[in-house]
């Protein structure tokens, strides 16, 4: 997979003149000394696996296991200002280079297996955002479906594309261009995506890409790429000019995992910039009008307004009382936004992410004296021995065996800081990800000790 970048790696180290000649305009600016990707590093690091100082690699595995876990547990919990109205464009690669097995079973059935759950993800954190789904393919960007708040209309369009044979070249420029004519009319309090997962290592465009970068950053549009081969100037360049300096947005796939990981953290609503709340306050759309309808019975099917189906049951509009089929949705005939208020209180937990809980180490469990989980009851390991002495030296042996991969606990637990109550690190991702929400803070009797927010 990264063969093609050592040699480019090699290139400009010895001579940048001299690589001019064969690999064309993307390696002659690439900065001399160039920090090692994020990917260059995952392959190096592979084969490290240190045994613990007793020989066995038992501890170590498991420790593996929950700092891997962990890590990707690990965020930035400071509440933001986040865009929980999002306007995203997902751009697929079905060029030639999907066709390639190196992710199983191959690239391009791989990406439309994510990017269905990406879909399901994206709704379940994002409800009252739209998406739509533009496919690269022959130099040419095609529509798969428009923008829509339904996840069902993305997931047929991604399924039927699943017959489609990847061929030809993938077209930046084109996609990109599109991909702003879509956006083009959305409104200006959401925010303004580009997800483009790329395949190839080249992109064949009928003009100048600059002109569409230029044009991009006008139109406040932030592309993100995720790349499957290997790491390209261009990319670089787009998402660091779109995103307001931000190298972050560009990544390289490293393996399956990685690839669903970074596709999924997408999921999770972009950080509003002081440029945009700007605008905002200039546009005066900090209020946003909608409507909140029930579920209607019907006994006999009646027409829906945003397929034109005979369906019974559904919900009417609160304003004009057109018939839709499903929440969350835009009124068809008077462009109302439609949605239940659970689909608000899903998205709040982006405003007030639950804290990230803190590793424990013996002496703290040994002072807590806790023994099983709070959130599960499963038991946790015993305090060994050694901490159970008043006076323990800090060299002694406890502490070599003891030892675990980078980001675990050593003792297994996880504290929160707010209740103090101990977790395993299976109720710690659960309570993260799924709940979000504490167990321990949610159990509280005393609405003085509990400072969490209600609810979420
Ligand atoms: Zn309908
Ligand atoms: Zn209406
Ligand atoms: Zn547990
Ligand atoms: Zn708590």
């Amino acid at each position: 997979m990264a063969d093609s970048d050592h040699e480019y790696s090699n290139h400009s180290d010895e001579d940048d003149a001299g690589a001019l000649g064969g690999g064309g305009r993307s390696l002659a600016s690439r900065p001399k000394e160039r920090a090692q990707a994020r990917w260059e590093e995952t392959v190096n690091r592979n084969w490290e696996l240190q045994e613990g100082a007793d020989g066995s690699i038992e501890g170590v595995l498991g420790g593996l296991e929950e700092a891997s876990k962990r890590k990707r547990l690990l965020k930035d919990t400071t509440p933001l200002q986040r865009g929980i109205i999002r306007h995203t464009l997902l751009v697929l690669d079905q060029s030639d280079a999907m066709n390639e097995k190196d992710l199983r079973p191959t690239r391009h059935l791989l990406t439309i297996n994510y990017a269905i759950m990406f879909v399901r993800e994206f709704f379940e954190q994002n409800p009252i955002s739209q998406l739509g789904i533009l496919g690269m393919r022959e130099g040419l960007a095609k529509r798969l479906s428009d923008m829509s708040g339904n996840p069902n209309d993305h997931i047929t369009a991604l399924k039927a594309a699943r017959a489609t044979e990847p061929k030809g070249n993938p077209s930046l420029q084109n996609a990109l261009d599109m991909a702003r004519a879509a956006l083009h009319h959305t409104p200006s309090h959401g925010t303004r995506e580009v997800v483009i997962v790329l395949g190839a290592l080249l992109t064949s465009d009928p003009g100048d890409i600059h002109d569409t970068i230029k044009a991009c950053i006008r139109d406040k549009i932030r592309v993100r790429i995720i790349g499957l081969a290997a790491q390209m100037h261009i990319c670089a360049e787009i998402c660091r000019k779109t995103n307001a300096g931000d190298e972050t947005a560009y990544n390289v796939a490293v393996d399956e995992v990685d690839y669903k990981q970074q596709l999924m953290s997408i999921t999770t609503p972009p950080v509003l910039r002081a440029t945009d709340t700007e605008a905002q306050k200039q546009n005066q759309a900090a209020l946003l009008m909608m409507g909140f309808p029930s579920r209607i019975a019907e006994e006999r099917p009646t027409l829906c307004a945003c397929h034109g189906n005979l369906t019974r049951g559904g919900y009417l509009c609160s304003r004009c009382k057109a018939k839709v089929c499903n929440l969350p949705a835009t009124c068809p005939t008077c462009d109302l936004t439609l949605i239940l208020s659970t689909h608000l209180a899903r998205s709040y937990h982006h405003l007030f992410p639950l804290k990230n809980w803190v590793e424990v180490p013996w002496s703290r469990a040994q002072k807590k004296g806790s023994v099983q989980c709070f959130g599960c009851l499963s038991a946790f390991p015993a305090v060994p021995g050694e901490y159970q002495m008043a006076n323990r030296s800090e060299n002694g042996p406890a502490n070599a065996r003891t030892k675990r991969a980078e980001g675990a606990s050593e003792s297994s637990r996880y504290e929160c800081e707010t209740c103090g109550e101990h977790f395993c690190i299976d109720c710690d991702v659960f309570s993260h990800e799924v709940v979000h929400n504490c167990p321990g803070c949610q159990s509280r009797a005393h609405p003085d000790v509990a400072e969490m927010p209600n609810g979420g």
